[in-house]
């Protein structure tokens, strides 16, 4: 990590010609249960990780702000006078769009004074680890603090959500800003979609000598954005039948009267859905009074569930969890919005080599593309550096 402040330091003198005032970083994030449920009011259980993208800032004189990242040799700049939603474009929507978003939230942009920032990171970006949030949370927790606005962390989420909404154009949820600022060492961040309450909740996967792999496909699918958007009008089309604002408001109880009100795909859809809540509650509840071995069968279902009832895993994904289950993991999910992406094994620390050398000898034997696999720890959030 300390890497990453001298990466993000020494990138700032070399694009800005001078030292940062301060440095901040921002964590990627995992969810461990609790999938397409957020657009439902529903429940989700991501964490913070240990891979972080640092801010390195310094105010300027003027009212110009400036934005530079070790991604690319393209600094960006904009006038806070002139900073609009629409005005942001490329990478740069990102923290730039974090700025604007903060005129919601106390920022006066015709007085504010300009910045330099430049971003380092080592978040994987496209892997589904939410590099996006985590960008946003460094930016956002580092203006926060030049600016003196005194924002909540719950607020800073809104921010980088609206930012990322508003500016970037993704219509995306407000789990990851909120695992990126409110993470916590070996802990989860369990988060109700519908009131936005958070609470943190330990995971004690260290203490249980467990790691958490990340088994990235590298696969991306064509059919993620008009999957994702039939997803969402089957779950709507489920909630309309039943008169609720959202599936949220249905349990495990409705479901026998789904199944005869709803056609068979909506009804799977909602069932994955209400399902998928259950589990997560489940997951809190059992991580508390049983601890983190115990949660491997919950994850297993939350698979089979968005397999099956869903629909959105894909044959790499399918094996990639079957080969962990069989090679040592306790339990093992697709992770993300599915279509391609990532799976997560919950995995003992001492079977994690014999695991990854199974699921590569099963990707080649498929002759799929290889897969990238590594472990990730729950970190603490967002935060000042220096
Ligand atoms: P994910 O959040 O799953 O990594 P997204 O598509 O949501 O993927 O966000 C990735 C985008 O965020 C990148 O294409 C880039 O525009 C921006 N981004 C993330 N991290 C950085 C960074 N360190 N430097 C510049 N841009 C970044
Ligand atoms: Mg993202």
């Amino acid at each position: 990590m300390s890497d990453g402040i001298e990466r993000a330091t020494e990138g700032f003198v070399s694009a800005f010609g001078s030292a940062p005032e301060g440095v901040w970083s921002a964590p990627g994030r995992v969810n461990l249960i609790g999938e397409h449920t957020d657009y439902n009011e529903g429940f989700v259980l991501p964490f913070a990780i240990d891979r972080r993208t640092v801010a390195a800032l310094a105010q300027r004189d003027d009212s110009l702000l400036r934005v530079a990242s070790s991604f690319t040799d393209e600094v960006a700049e904009i006038d806070l006078r002139s900073l609009t939603a629409d005005a942001v474009s490329g990478w740069s929507a990102y923290p730039l769009g974090v700025a604007w978003a903060l005129s919601a939230y106390g920022a006066d942009l015709a007085s504010a004074p300009g910045a330099d920032i430049y971003i380092d990171s080592d978040v994987p970006v496209g892997a589904g680890l939410s590099s996006s949030a985590a960008i946003e949370s460094s930016v956002a927790l580092a203006l926060d603090e030049v600016w003196e606005l005194g924002l909540s962390r719950e607020t800073l989420a809104k921010v980088g959500q609206k930012a990322e909404n508003e500016a970037v154009g993704a219509p995306t949820g407000i789990m990851d800003q909120s695992a990126s600022l409110l993470g916590r060492e070996d802990a989860a961040v369990f988060l109700d979609c519908r009131s936005l309450d958070a609470e943190v909740v330990p995971l004690g996967f260290r203490e249980a000598g467990l790691e958490l792999v990340i088994i990235d496909t590298n696969v991306k699918h064509e059919h993620s954005t008009g999957g994702y958007a039939s997803r969402r009008a089957s779950c709507e089309r489920g909630a309309a039948a039943f008169e609720v604002p959202s599936l949220r408001y249905l349990s495990v109880d409705d479901l026998d009267r789904a199944q005869q009100i709803l056609d068979d795909e909506t009804f799977r859809r909602v069932r994955h859905v209400v399902t998928e809540n259950q589990r997560v509650l489940d997951t809190v509840r059992t991580l508390r009074e049983q601890g983190p071995r115990a949660i491997g069968a919950l994850l297993d279902a939350s698979h089979v569930s968005m397999r099956d009832d869903f629909e959105i895993s894909v044959p790499e994904l399918d094996l990639a969890v079957e080969t962990a289950q069989a090679n040592g993991a306790i339990g093992a999910r697709m992770t993300g919005g599915g279509f391609g992406g990532a799976a997560i094994a919950l995995t003992p620390a001492e079977l994690v080599a014999d695991l990854t050398t199974a699921v590569v000898d099963a990707f080649a034997a498929k002759e799929y593309a290889v897969p990238a696999i590594f472990v990730v720890n729950a970190a603490e959030g967002a935060r000042r550096d220096r």
